[in-house]
């Protein structure tokens, strides 16, 4: 069954991509709009977050392609959904995102830094 997600809800889950540093770090999946990237934030050993301004939460910023659009699971939106990511990377991104096009998302693994 195919979902509409309206414009207003598009554009909800934009704002949640910015100061999202409390939600981020209550969630075990995170979807990158821009690239496709799927990634568990607490495996993760570097975060990218932005500087925060005037006492706002910080905001993260794609371990994989440094874009700050990422939602985490625990901000509520379906961030494992398919059609609900591709709404939302046509419409933020015009269709010049990474994977406006249908590109497979891609679960990644955390990176390890290995040190001797
Ligand atoms: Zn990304």
């Amino acid at each position: 069954m195919s979902k509409n997600y309206s414009p207003a809800f598009i554009e909800k889950a934009h704002r949640a991509t910015i100061y999202n540093e409390p939600e981020i770090l209550k969630s075990t999946l995170c979807t990158c709009f821009y690239c496709g990237a799927q990634f568990n934030p607490q495996g993760e050993e570097y975060l990218p977050w932005t500087d925060g301004t005037g006492g706002r939460p910080h905001t993260l910023l794609c371990p994989y392609c440094g874009i700050d659009a990422v939602i985490g699971d625990s901000s509520g939106f379906p961030v494992d959904e398919l059609e609900f990511i591709y709404a939302c990377s046509s419409l933020w991104f015009g269709f010049c995102s990474r994977i406006a096009h249908g590109t497979p998302l891609h679960r990644r693994p955390p990176i390890l830094i290995e040190v001797d």
